[in-house]
């Protein structure tokens, strides 16, 4: 099923008829066509049959209830999945996937680990989203910030990942501000080079992980295409064009990436106007192991003497394999 399809189905209708059916679906955030009430029956019947909006998951929730995932059946069979974090603040963020499994085989991720199965269609982005959406209105809440950070590599599915973002955004659609979807890419440079010539101010975000080529392609086989001066130029290219801030996210890997010699070595690449890095607590996924507390407290230091801004994300629900690189369906 492809979200092009409701356009299909409703082209003999007035046109009003489908800001309706999109209203109802992405605001009224309905569960079925039946509670459409706005729309004539045999239209609820039709768009029930041939476009079914029913999702079917399994939801974990993490001791804390605070992380919520999901793990969503797709139509073929394979599952994808997609979390849900409230923070403190009253922000809820979702993190969703853009393909089912990723191509770019990041030693450190459980979903590079599983492989590359397939790209996800429009809908079956979107879906991920509504499903939090609904799941969040039955407590009076609304989702505040989605990021493309779940499984996948959103730049290998650029055209359906930018047209969910797009329905998000609308007005008629999700409405949710672009300042508030973010983009993760482990720095594929056509999707940079893309991503600037839209005319929307989604953040990006780029996983760096390490400040050398070396490093890094033990780490990122993806480097050897993208190698760290390739990003750095589109990005900076990027910065020109858009006047945004670009976010350089570094996993803290136990004696892999986490010197002092890293940190300085780091410092020469980010000393920006513009650029900022968020540094990862990592997610134990079976090969490695998370730099301590103390060490990320000095790497940060270091960074932040030299005058680099540096934050650090929050952690979240470990104990469901519902937080970043965590996402791999076990089947
Ligand atoms: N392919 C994109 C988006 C998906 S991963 C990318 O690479 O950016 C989202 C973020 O989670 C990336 O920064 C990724 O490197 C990070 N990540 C992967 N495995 C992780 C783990 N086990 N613990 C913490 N972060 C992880």
């Amino acid at each position: 099923m492809d979200f092009k399809e409701i356009r299909e189905l409703l082209k003999d209708q007035p046109k009003y008829r489908l800001e309706q059916a999109e209203k109802s679906l992405f605001q009224g955030l309905i569960n079925n066509w039946q509670e459409a009430i706005g729309l004539p029956l045999n239209i609820r019947k039709k768009l029930d049959e041939e476009f079914p909006i029913e999702i079917s998951a399994e939801t974990f929730v993490s001791k804390d209830k605070n992380t919520i995932k999901t793990l969503i059946a797709l139509e073929d069979g394979l599952k994808v999945e997609a979390v849900l974090m409230r923070h403190e603040d009253t922000r809820n963020t979702i993190c969703v996937s853009s393909q089912v499994g990723c191509p770019m085989a990041c030693s450190f991720c459980a979903t590079g680990r599983m492989g590359f199965k397939r790209n996800l269609e429009i809908w079956e982005i979107l879906e991920q989203i509504l499903f939090f959406a609904r799941y969040l209105k039955k407590v009076n809440e609304k989702i505040t910030n989605v990021v493309f950070m779940g499984m996948g590599e959103p730049f290998m599915n650029y055209k359906n990942v930018m047209t969910a973002i797009k329905i998000l955004n609308d007005k008629n659609g999700f409405n949710l501000g672009a300042r508030h979807i973010s983009i993760s890419t482990v720095g594929v440079v056509e999707g940079i080079e893309r991503l600037e010539n839209e005319e929307l101010q989604i953040n990006l975000a780029i996983s760096l992980h390490a400040p050398d080529n070396k490093t890094r392609s033990e780490i990122m086989p993806a480097n050897k295409n993208y190698p760290i001066e390739k990003i750095l130029k589109a990005v900076d290219k990027y910065i020109k064009k858009t006047n945004r801030r670009v976010m350089f996210e570094y996993l803290m890997l136990k004696g892999v990436n986490d010197s002092d010699e890293h940190a300085k070595e780091l410092i020469g690449l980010m000393k920006k106007p513009l650029y900022f890095v968020n540094l990862i607590a990592y997610n134990p996924t079976g090969i490695y192991d998370p730099s301590p507390a103390s060490r990320i407290k000095k790497f940060k230091e270091i960074l932040e003497n030299a005058g680099i801004t540096v934050t650090q994300r929050q952690e979240f629900g470990q104990d469901i394999e519902g937080a970043c690189g965590q996402l791999a369906t076990k089947n």
